[in-house]
Order: structure tokens, then C-alpha cells, then sequence
């Protein structure tokens, strides 16, 4: 069972099952909606995954027509998006993780939108939008 929470600790939630697959995505909407050069997002299952505490304090902003992403109204933490042709799916910013995980990155995605100023050191695979 991993857990996580926002930065306000207001809402918690938990995902029955392990992180295998974490992308880092460079697009334009993650590099906003973080603040930072690129996302680090790991593909959940929905049913699996549960907000166990401050429901009432998660926002939905809509960045494209079928793609929401949820946050902590009161602190801003970005926590997951999905998709409404993909409900199945939820990807998890796993910064908001507190359980230890043993996963790795495992890709960069829309590389074509990078920030310039973030040069890629790694070998990891890159994908110029997506993989
Ligand atoms: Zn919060
Ligand atoms: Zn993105």
C-alpha cells in the first residue's frame, strides 16, 4: 500500500498496488501546472487508487477538453490527471508520494516542448510528444 499527501497535509489518499512506470513529461501544461521544468507521473490504476482524506478540497481544472487535472484547492499540490475517455486511468504526480517506492523514470515525453533551459542528461529513452 503506498500513500501519499498534498503540501497542506489536508488531503490524503492511497493505491493498493506498486509504481512500475514513471514519465517525465516535459510538455507545456505539466511544465505550468508544476511550476517546474518537467512532470514526474506515474500511471495508476483508478480503482485502486483512493482519497482517504479532504475530498472536499480537491479542484479539477479542465486543460483540454477531455483532460482534467485535480489538485489541493488550498495548497495548490498538483496530485493527479485523467482523461473522461480514460477513466480506468489516473496519473499520479509522484512527488506527492510519502512512501518509499523503488521504481525509476522510465522515459521523457514531449521533448518538442521542453523548457530550453533544462538540458536531458540522461540515456533514458525520449519521445518528442508521446511514447
Ligand atoms: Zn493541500
Ligand atoms: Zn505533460
Amino acid at each position: 500500500m503506498l500513500t501519499g499527501s498534498c503540501l497542506c497535509g489536508g488531503v490524503h489518499y492511497q493505491y493498493d498496488g506498486e509504481i512500475s512506470e514513471i514519465a517525465l513529461c516535459h510538455c507545456g501544461q505539466c511544465r505550468k501546472a508544476q511550476g517546474s521544468a518537467f512532470a514526474t507521473n506515474a500511471p495508476l490504476l483508478s480503482a485502486h487508487f483512493q482519497i482517504t482524506q479532504g475530498e472536499t478540497l480537491l479542484k479539477t481544472f479542465y486543460s483540454s477538453a477531455i483532460k482534467k487535472r485535480v489538485f489541493c484547492g488550498n495548497c495548490g499540490s498538483p496530485l493527479y490527471s485523467q482523461r473522461d475517455d480514460k477513466p480506468e486511468v489516473l496519473r499520479l504526480r509522484i512527488g506527492t508520494l510519502d512512501s518509499p517506492i523503488t521504481a525509476t523514470p522510465s522515459y521523457h515525453i514531449y521533448c518538442n516542448s521542453k523548457a530550453e533551459w533544462w538540458q536531458i542528461n540522461d540515456d533514458l529513452p525520449k519521445f518528442r510528444t508521446t511514447n
